[in-house]
């Protein structure tokens, strides 16, 4: 401080140097600078800042400042409050720890965009840790601070704790798209989610299924016993539902007593067909309610996407529709929107009711097809072929059994007979005098991945003596590529009992020829499509010849299948391919016309 002369005072600041001569001390420069002007400004500032902090501690907000690291210089009472702490506890903290660990990143990363812009930021929303260990919300707004020299300090700012608001938004966004009873996804949220599947489905080629479902009485139930039991009743379906239906599908409430199903990722008709049996089945038990057991059922409707269409409100409609049609039916009852889905699956139960049946009736025939060595016109093997023939259905084609069949698993049972059935035909043509005649068998891939096969093929053998040279066993190419490792193994079991492999309709498949080689296989059967249009279409004959060319160079028997015309033998015989099997020779025979067809030509 200084005097003037009139008495009053002023701050000043000095600075002085000192003056050298030959290295000696001899007087100093001294600097006086008045600094009154810089004490009142910093005086105000000073007062500006207490002025900001006392509004600070009034405030219902968060207010605090921070420095370029992020460490907070500063925070009102309310602020640590909101986190469960006092102001000194909150300094004293590192309070970085208390940010959400996911929103660490945008901290860091709006801390960085500040620093960079010299600015400060807008609405950035941060979950901060309560002492209590819950979160909650926080809305930040930040301005800069430069020190003197207009270098960036750090920022200071409010944040506004909107938890509540946010709760009330989500639960808001929850409700409208749900329904308020059950907590199901309402038809907002599943038009949101079909949409969603139908991507998926597109990818991996797969069905999606609408199952539009209305309870049969739940208007009586509501009348009589009141809307209690009506929401109680209506909980009650919702976790039957869930229990029939998968983790990844959808149910939803339409309100009343109507729900919309919808399964993703359906490879089938009958997969479908399966989860709405499932669904009726486990409405029509009795519900418990009020102490009270009540008889429910349900109908449903089911629409197909992308067989019936591929927009949301039509296959709605159509699941409806279709709906309406399985209440007509007689209630319980579910119904496909397309007719012939209905036929299909309605087919589809009777046939495998009817062949289990068969299969307990052994109500299964054997035909045999001659398989012709062309030079010579004699016969070189046998191949036998499934024959069933029902009372009420008539003569069913193995194409329409047979995937039943496997679907089922009633293949299996069925191919163990058939496997006895034609070796001992064999054997017994063997006796009668037809030494080397082989009989072939086919085997479809349930058989194969069902461990007893290797017993079921040597027990044919022996109880009917044949020997095992004799026994081809038919594989179609998907057999060795599904899980090729277990498959390898069971096929090197078949062949250590000696019998012989053939890959069936050859070339339709993968043809990989590397699994030729593994599976040790020994004769390739080429496919009937090829032979079909072998003298008109240049792509089939080109493919007939690399297979015999394939074929001859691996060393591997081969027989053309489905030969029909003159044209299609002389075609294959001038490749080099002389076995041969079709219409030409001979259709499927019963046993008795195959022995006199042997007769004729195995002289
Ligand atoms: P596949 O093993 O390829 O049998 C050949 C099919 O072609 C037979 O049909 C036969 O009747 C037919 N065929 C033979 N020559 C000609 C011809 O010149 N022209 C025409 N258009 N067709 C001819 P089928 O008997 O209806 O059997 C169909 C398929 O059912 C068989 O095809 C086989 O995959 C399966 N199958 C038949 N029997 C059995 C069996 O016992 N077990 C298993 N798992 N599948 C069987
Ligand atoms: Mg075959
Ligand atoms: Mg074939």
């Amino acid at each position: 401080m200084h005097w003037r002369k009139d008495g009053s005072c002023f701050p000043v600041e000095y600075w002085s140097h000192p003056i050298y001569r030959n290295g000696e001390l001899v007087g100093a420069v001294v600097n006086f600078i008045d600094i009154s002007e810089r004490k009142r400004t910093e005086e105000a500032l000073r007062e500006s800042e207490a002025r900001y902090r006392a509004m600070a501690e009034q405030s219902a907000d968060w207010v605090w400042s921070i420095d370029v690291e992020g460490r907070h210089l500063y925070t009102n009472q309310r602020g640590a409050a909101i986190l469960g702490y006092t102001a000194e506890e909150f300094l004293a903290a590192d309070a970085l720890k208390l940010v959400h660990p996911e929103d660490l990143p945008l901290f860091h990363e709006t801390l960085r965009a500040a620093l960079a812009t010299r600015q400060g930021w807008q609405s950035v929303v941060l979950r901060w840790r309560h002492r209590n260990g819950s979160y909650r919300i926080l809305e930040s707004n930040a301005t800069p601070l430069f020190g003197e020299g207009g270098q960036l300090t750090g920022f200071q700012g409010v944040d506004r704790d909107i938890t509540e608001r946010k709760l009330a938004e989500e639960r808001i966004q929850f409700l409208a798209h749900h329904d308020a009873l059950t907590g199901l996804p309402n038809r907002i949220l599943l038009r949101d989610r079909f949409e969603h599947a139908r991507e998926m489905a597109r990818q991996s080629k797969s069905r999606l299924a609408i199952l539009f479902l209305d309870l049969d009485n739940f208007k009586v139930v509501n009348d009589t016993l009141g809307h209690a039991a009506g929401d109680q009743l209506l909980l009650d379906v919702v976790e039957r539902l869930s229990r029939c239906t998968r983790s990844g599908d959808t149910i939803s409430r339409q309100g009343g007593d109507e729900f919309i199903i919808l399964l993703n990722e359906v490879p089938d008709l009958e997969t479908v067909e399966n989860i709405a049996g499932e669904i009726l089945a486990a409405m029509s038990e009795p519900m418990e309610i009020d102490g009270r057991y009540l008889n429910t059922s349900c109908s449903i409707g089911i629409s197909i996407c992308p067989e019936d269409g591929d927009d949301f409100d039509s296959l709605l409609q159509k699941a409806d529709t279709a709906m309406y049609n399985a209440k007509d039916s007689g209630r319980n009852a579910c119904r496909f929107f397309n007719e012939a889905m209905n036929l299909q699956a309605h087919e589809h139960l009777l046939l495998q009711n009817r062949l289990f049946q068969a299969m307990v009736e052994e109500d299964f025939q054997l035909h045999y097809q001659p398989q012709i060595h062309a030079g010579s016109g004699r016969v070189v093997g046998i191949e036998a072929l499934l024959r069933w023939n029902n009372p009420e259905l008539g003569e069913v084609e193995p194409s329409r059994f047979i995937p039943v069949a496997e679907e089922s698993g009633l293949i299996v049972p069925i191919g163990s007979w058939v496997m006895v059935e034609a070796c001992t035909q064999a054997q017994a043509w063997r006796k009668a005098g037809f030494a080397d005649i082989g009989i072939s068998v086919n085997l479809s891939a349930l058989q194969f991945r069902r461990t007893n096969l290797i017993e079921s093929v040597a027990g044919a053998l022996n109880r009917s003596g044949l020997p095992p040279h004799l026994l081809e066993l038919e594989l179609t190419e998907s057999i060795l590529l599904q899980d090729a490792e277990n498959n390898l193994e069971t096929v090197r079991r078949l062949k250590s009992l000696g019998v012989r492999l053939s890959i069936d309709d050859f070339g339709t498949g993968y043809s990989s020829f590397s699994y030729l080689k593994r599976f040790a296989v020994d004769r390739l059967k080429i496919d009937q499509s090829f032979v079909r249009d072998i003298t008109s279409d240049p792509d089939d004959a080109a493919i007939v010849r690399a297979i015999i060319l394939l074929a001859r160079s691996l060393r591997l028997g081969i027989v053309a299948e489905g030969v029909e015309t003159l044209e299609q033998l002389d075609f294959l015989r001038a490749e080099g391919c002389e076995e041969v099997q079709g219409f030409l020779f001979a259709r499927p025979l019963p046993a008795a016309e195959l022995e006199a067809y042997l007769h004729e030509h195995n002289k």
